[in-house]
């Protein structure tokens, strides 16, 4: 299973999951049409689904088009339906803690195990412990130090983001043995120092664990057991 980012952060989301049959499972709409076509190579027979956190742009811009285009869309705060199987792809959503309803992703894959996709929230309220997952997905936006709390600006910027500490906690305690790799998203290079970010990270994984950063371009693979 391959993990590919065009874009992430709140000038746009979306990452492109390719199973090794050519199923495409999309996790956020929130960049132009034209790029996501273009990173699918115009396959759009092959996207099984695609999954859209909330209403805001950076999560949502191309939704009409690609619903236009007959490409089933898992969207729960429009619709209230929570889970779908798409292909070999299960996937379940549950609420976060965000300004407007946005909602989480749990997916399944054979190929992948399992993983999570957390953005938009100022922390995660499901325990994902005994799900022993093999993928974290999740935003770290924010650090203490790099925001200031006494600007206008904070509450708005920060308000239903997830900083690092949180993150982190989130790592801790959902990390178990089967947990390869943590893809950090949802940054903002004004209010978080990246290098940072991955080494706090890095401290509460086994060494074994990939920690990165979601950059546009990022492209990794994503298996169930890694020999
Ligand atoms: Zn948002």
């Amino acid at each position: 299973m391959k993990l590919h980012t065009i874009d992430s952060g709140s000038q746009g989301n979306c990452h492109i999951l390719t199973a090794d049959n050519g199923d495409i499972f999309i996790i956020e709409l929130g960049v132009q049409e034209k790029l996501i076509k273009q990173a699918i190579d115009f396959q759009i027979s092959k996207v099984v689904a695609a999954y859209v956190s909330h209403v805001h742009k950076d999560h949502s811009k191309a939704l009409p088009r690609f619903y236009e285009m007959g490409v089933r869309i898992l969207n729960p705060y429009q619709n209230g339906v929570l889970k779908g199987e798409y292909g070999r792809y299960k996937a379940i959503c549950f609420p976060l803690i965000h300004d407007v309803d946005c909602y989480g992703l749990y997916l399944e894959h054979p190929e992948m195990g399992n993983m999570v996709y957390i953005s938009d929230s100022s922390y995660c309220p499901v325990d994902f412990s005994k799900q022993k997952l093999n993928h974290i997905l999740i935003e770290a936006n924010w650090q203490d130090g790099m925001v200031d709390y006494d600007s206008p600006n904070f509450k708005h910027k920060v308000t239903g983001h997830m900083s690092l500490q949180t993150c982190k906690d989130f790592v801790k305690h959902n990390a178990s043995n089967e947990l390869h790799n943590v893809v950090l998203i949802h940054w903002s290079e004004s209010t978080i120092d990246l290098d940072h970010a991955v080494e706090e990270i890095k401290s509460v994984c086994d060494v074994d664990v990939n920690v990165v950063i979601a950059e546009p371009g990022l492209e990794i693979e994503l298996k169930k057991d890694v020999l």
